[in-house]
């Protein structure tokens, strides 16, 4: 009996330990190989994926990624999935997944396969890392067997203290070499404290050094020459599921990911990543580890902060009512420095007809412009045909912009008139950048918008007696001819001015300020505030055609009424 327990204990290796830790494990790495076959396709067919973690809204740094990774799936005919990485618990936001999901449909986003929300496709899930416990099992346990993994029972307090003694010593922070407490447990004795219910993490066993360096490839940035690893990292939390590391080897391998496309934040870890690939066999996917976003702060940059910046939310964008074409655009010129002089040269703002490349990313964090969104927002929104723009104003404002919405649902010969105005041609008017600033804009030209406008009076000059202001409407109104093009009508306001003692133009009245109470301007400006309640309107002309006679009879008689 007593020689049977001996044996018992010095023959527990490292493989009954993990056959203690994982009896639900009765695969190997190889029947997870030919469960998940590499892709069938073309060579240069690149698979890319979007990982995000399921703890917020979707960050414009996000979007920024997932548009790049799409993209270059798009461009090679590859496949771009969504995982979802829920690994963290304690952070994870109910129904954020879902949400992020739906944030990405709206942009035109959407994966070929994997997580969808509520549901997922595809040949190579389960797409939530918290689904996929039994494979991380498989691959650790591998690791376990082969001496590359082992069970770690130090408390928070020990791993605080290690920190402390480092700190004071200044070496490199961390669990490796003689501060990684369990490293040389012999398997029997982890094997006896797990019997004894002993609360543990597992983690890798590093063969590295961090005095040695390792070179890895980025495709944005060329060659890395970093520190090799040495850290014994957690591969498996104590609630057994893996940590990031360890989730993206597992997953972006059998996942047959060929480009991981991620933040730059990662470029630390890449180390950890290329030992955990080698230990398991698998062969490296391409990196790019892409700039992030950042903002500049009293002259200090820093990244985009969820907390801070409003922009730091995609949704922040969508309630604005940003044209989803417009975000595209601006965050495919961050990508790729020659995307601006391309939709110049070409006319347009398509990001799928673009070729977008690696190698014409920017290295460094890359402040966010929110002129150059305007400027995206404004050539799209004008290229846009006036029932174009309805119909997106209309989607909009029903989700988000109720008093604008009831304005135009049910009235869309007349707000296409108006969203036309100026619209086209060369000299096309680019007042709009987002959706949320038309009613504000456009607002005069409906009835009860326009009395609240001139419920406190009108904006009329001051220095002008108001006798002659009203003289001018009361002629206006007599004699404007509604079936003159723009330049014969403005020729019919000069000589309106004309009889009222207005020069025809600014030059002819500074000439002899005299001899005149003002310039055609400034009759122009008299009907236009009596017509919109304000000094600046779009085109007069386009304003007085589509209010038509019977409205711009009314507004003029308000505002004589108004003059007293
Ligand atoms: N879940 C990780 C993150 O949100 C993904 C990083 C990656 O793409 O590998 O940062």
């Amino acid at each position: 009996m007593f020689q049977d327990k001996y044996l018992e204990l010095i023959m527990t290796t490292f493989k009954e330990l993990a056959d203690y830790i994982f009896p639900d494990v009765k695969e190997t790495i190889e029947d997870l190989e030919k469960k998940f076959p590499k892709r069938n396709l073309p060579r240069e067919a690149e698979v890319t994926r979007f990982a995000p973690s399921p703890t917020g809204f979707l960050h414009l740094g996000s979007l920024f990624m997932s548009l790049v990774a799409s993209k270059v799936a798009y461009d090679t005919k590859g496949v771009f999935y969504i995982r979802l990485e829920d690994t963290d618990t304690k952070r994870e936001i109910e129904g954020s997944g879902e949400e992020l999901i739906t944030q990405l449909e709206h942009f035109g986003i959407v994966p070929n396969e994997g997580y969808l929300g509520s549901k997922e496709i595809g040949n190579y899930g389960p797409y939530v890392q918290s689904k996929r416990a039994y494979f991380y099992r498989v691959c650790i346990k591998y690791l376990m067997e082969k001496g590359r993994a082992y069970p770690c029972f130090c408390s928070h307090e020990q791993i605080e203290e290690i920190r402390h003694v480092q700190e004071a010593m200044k070496v490199i922070p961390g669990y490796y070499g003689e501060y990684a407490l369990c490293r040389n447990i012999t398997p029997e004795d982890a094997l006896a404290r797990i019997k004894a219910g002993e609360k543990y993490v597992i983690r890798f066993r590093s063969e590295g050094n961090f005095d040695n360096k390792v070179i890895f490839h980025d495709l944005i940035r060329g060659d890395i020459s970093i520190a090799e690893n040495a850290l014994d990292v957690v591969i498996m939390k104590s609630d057994g599921l893996p940590t990031y590391h360890f989730a993206h080897a597992v997953d972006d391998h059998f996942m047959r990911t060929t480009t991981v496309l991620r933040g730059e934040e990662w470029i630390a870890s890449a180390p950890i990543h290329l030992e955990l690939f080698n230990a398991l066999g698998f062969e490296l996917p391409r990196y790019a580890h892409a700039p992030v976003i950042m903002k500049l702060d009293n002259g200090n940059r820093r990244k985009l902060s969820k907390r801070k910046d409003p922009e730091a939310s995609v949704q922040h964008f969508i309630e604005e009512g940003f044209p989803k074409e417009s975000l595209k655009a601006y965050l495919m010129s961050i990508a790729n420095s020659n995307f601006e002089e391309w939709t110049m040269e070409n006319h347009c703002f398509d990001i799928d007809k673009f070729k977008f490349s690696f190698d014409k990313m920017s290295l460094d964090g890359v402040l966010f412009d929110q002129d150059k969104l305007n400027y995206f927002s404004k050539e799209i929104i004008a290229s846009w045909s006036a029932e174009e723009f309805y119909e997106k104003l209309l989607a909009w404002s029903k989700e988000y912009d109720e008093v604008l919405y009831n304005h135009i649902k049910d009235d869309k010969e007349y707000v296409t008139k108006i969203l036309n105005i100026e619209r086209g041609g060369e000299k096309a008017r680019k007042d709009f950048t987002y959706f949320k600033e038309v009613y504000p804009i456009i607002g005069f030209f409906f009835e009860d918008r326009f009395l609240e406008i001139v419920k406190d009076g009108y904006p009329f000059n001051e220095a002008m007696p108001k006798d002659v202001i009203k003289a001018v409407l009361e002629d206006f109104a007599k004699n404007n001819d509604y079936s003159l093009p723009n330049d014969l009508w403005f020729n019919t306001v000069k000589e309106l001015g004309a009889r009222h003692n207005f020069a025809e133009s600014n030059k002819v009245y500074k000439q002899n300020k005299d001899a005149y109470l003002g310039h055609v301007g400034d009759v122009a400006e008299m009907i236009r505030i009596a017509l919109v309640g304000a000094k600046n309107s779009p085109n007069l002309h386009s304003v007085i055609q589509i209010l038509g006679k019977e409205e711009v009879d009314r507004r003029i008689k308000l505002a004589i009424d108004y003059l007293g």
